[in-house]
Parts: structure tokens; sequence; C-alpha cells
């Protein structure tokens, strides 16, 4: 079945008792036992499995094209399960450009728990292979990376992690399924925010770990899943269901938006670098074009004149929505480096923006008024 089938259907079947084209909301914690004491309808309870989530599981699991997937109640709680799978002692290389929450987990939470990890730039090859150690376990890639859109060779980064006996996951939410397959480019485990693209309305807050198969390490995460309970609600099951629906309709339009606001942006006298894979002066252009079907709706640019220069832009906006946070039908823009904090890595005349489902022209001459 072709993607953009299975996003509509959502993995959904016709409720049998009712004829309800709509999924209902199982909101029940728990289910009836049989006489005998088994559970024939397959449920238990809710921490454990639930009709909406089973439901989202499966959609996701078909969405990028693997056997498993297990549903969290956020990006972060997906993430912390893969690196909790691994053991104390274990090693991980992850970009020195990911998304801040996942820098600040593997130093603050794994590092004390025993967990090591290397920082590299992942855009260079040879900087990830001298990076390997005996007990590499893991290499955790984010392309694009957030917030400078960094491109990172997912084929070759699986090579490297093979051909040690180590796994490779991809943080693929900013791409989402539809634009990138990174099973397809030799990736073991997918991690998704559904609260950014997949689900798309910024109305729900959820995530993902997306399986080639049902591995040991995949065994681990569920196990992780339902003893250590960081499960979403039916309903946030359901909105994220009902996010996807309109992903393949969503995800060329984010694109197009993205790519006019980079030229325009790139045009401008009062910017001063643009990061956007879809332009070719792009450092990551050629291996962008060759592992995403298109660009996504994710860019950042620098503002002449600095910090203050940019806070001037974010405080000018007019159809922009100042806040975190990205994938939604409204067009956001933040300052990152400010939200990261005082460690952050992110040049601080760098405005981050998620560009949403408004007319392109429309968000092109809000940015220029604010660029003045
Ligand atoms: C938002 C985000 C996360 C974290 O997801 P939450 O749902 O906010 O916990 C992880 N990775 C990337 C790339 C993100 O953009």
């Amino acid at each position: 079945m072709n993607f953009e089938t299975i996003a509509a259907q959502a993995a959904h079947q016709i409720d049998a008792a009712t004829g309800a084209v709509a999924p209902p909301i199982y909101l029940s914690t728990t289910f009836e036992r049989d006489a005998d004491g088994e559970y024939s309808r397959g449920f238990v309870y809710s921490r454990s499995d639930n009709p909406n989530r089973r439901a989202l599981e499966q959609c996701l699991a078909m969405l990028e094209g693997s056997a498993v997937a297990a549903a969290f109640g956020s990006g972060s709680a997906a993430t912390a399960a893969v690196f909790q799978a691994l053991a104390p002692g274990d090693h991980v290389i992850a970009p020195d450009d990911c998304y801040h929450g996942t820098s600040r987990m593997l130093r603050e939470v794994f590092a004390p728990w025993g967990l090591e990890t290397s920082f590299v730039n992942m855009t260079d090859v040879d900087s990830v292979s001298k990076a390997m150690q005996p007990n590499t376990r893991l290499i955790w890639v984010e392309t694009p990376s957030n917030p400078l859109l960094k491109i990172t060779d997912i084929t070759r980064m699986a090579g490297i992690a093979h051909s040690a006996g180590a796994r490779c996951a991809c943080d693929n939410t900013w791409a989402s399924p539809m634009l990138q397959r990174p099973f397809e480019l030799g990736a073991d485990l997918v991690v998704h925010s559904t609260t950014k693209y997949l689900s798309g309305h910024e109305d729900v807050t959820g995530g993902a770990v997306v399986s080639r198969e049902d591995s040991e390490i995949f065994q681990r995460v569920r196990l992780i899943q339902n003893l250590c309970g960081a499960v979403p609600s039916p309903f946030d099951c359901w909105l994220a269901l009902r996010g996807i629906r309109t992903l393949p309709a969503r995800m060329p339009y984010h694109s197009a938006n993205a790519g006019r606001l980079a030229r325009f942006l790139q045009d401008n006298p009062k910017v001063s670098a643009v990061h956007y894979p879809g332009l070719p002066e792009h450092p990551g252009h050629d291996i962008a074009a060759r592992q995403m079907s298109d660009f996504g709706g994710m860019l950042s640019f620098q503002v002449a004149g600095g910090r203050d220069a940019a806070m001037d832009v974010a405080a000018r906006v007019r159809l922009f929505v100042r806040a975190t946070s990205l994938g939604g039908t409204q067009s956001l823009i933040e300052h990152r480096a400010s939200i990261e904090g005082p460690d952050s890595p992110t040049p601080d005349d760098l405005l981050r923006v998620s560009v949403g489902l408004e007319n392109a022209d429309d968000l092109i001459a809000d940015l220029a008024q604010a660029l003045g």
C-alpha cells in the first residue's frame, strides 16, 4: 500500500459493533477477563496496551515501512526509552548539534546513570569513525538537525554502526516518515516526537520508537514502556492518528512554503545566513536531495546585527507566533539560544522558523516588514 493510503486511512478498521467510521476512543483503564482466566480480546490494562495506542503504533510502523512501534507520552520519553534499553557502561555517539533536550538528557540523566556519550560533528564522517570505542552500542542520528539544519548521511552512519556490531537510531521528527525513510537507509530504530509534524496541529504531546524488526533492543523498549509507564493517553493517541490522516497533504505544502521563505531570506541584506537544506548552497544539500524526497518545513536564519537585531525581528512579526515547537499549521518563530540557556551552542543571532500552512506571500510580507 502506498504512503498516502496508509496515512489517510490511519490503520483504521470500521468499528464492528457500530459501523463508526472515525475510531471510538477507549478511555477504559481495565479490560474484562474471561471466565477461564484468559484475555481472549487481547487487552488487560491500559498502561500495557490500549486499542487507541495499538492503532497508533500499527499505523506508525506501517508509515515507516517497519515491523513494530511503541508509543510514548512525549518524544523525550521515547528517546529516553532507547537510552534506557542500553546498559550502564555502554557508549553512545550523538551529534553535537541535536535537539537540546536530547543532549541535556544524555549529559544530565544518562551520564550519571553510567551511559557514556561522545558528541561529534556528524557531517564529518571520519570524526564518527574516530569516536567509535569497543563499548559503542549506538549511533544516534538526527537529520535535519536542530536548529542548524545540518544534514547527516544516514547510510554511512548505519554502516559505521553495523561494522562494529552497534545499532543506528534516527530521530526522524523533522522530516517525518513522508520525506525521509531511515529504515531504507539502514537505520535500526526511528524515534519521533509525534508532537510535531505527525500530529501537526499543536495540540498533542507524544512520541514513538519504531523498529525495523522485533529485535532484542526493541523488546527492551517495549518492556520499558510497560514497566516504566510513560505512555500516551487514549485521547492523545486518537489525536495523533487524526493528524496523521492529513500528513501527506501537509508535508509538501510545508516544504513549498519553507523553500519560498528561504529564497526570500537569502536575498534580504539584513540576513547574514540562511540554513535550509533545499538551498543548493547548503553544505548538506546533495545528501539531503539523495535521502529526502523534499526538504521539509523547518529553517533557521541569522540576522545581521547580532542578538538584539534578531530579538527585534522576533518582536516585530505579526503573523508568526513567537513560540517554541514546530510542525503545526501556524508558523512559529523562536530565538533559540535564549530558550536553550547559557550553555547553548546556538549562535545568538539565530531565529528558528517552523513554516506553517499559511499563504507564503503573507508570510514573506510579514518577515519583510519585521526585517525593516
Ligand atoms: C521536539 C523534539 C523532541 C522532543 O519531543 P517532545 O515531544 O517535546 O518530548 C525530540 N527530537 C526533536 C528533533 C524534536 O524536535
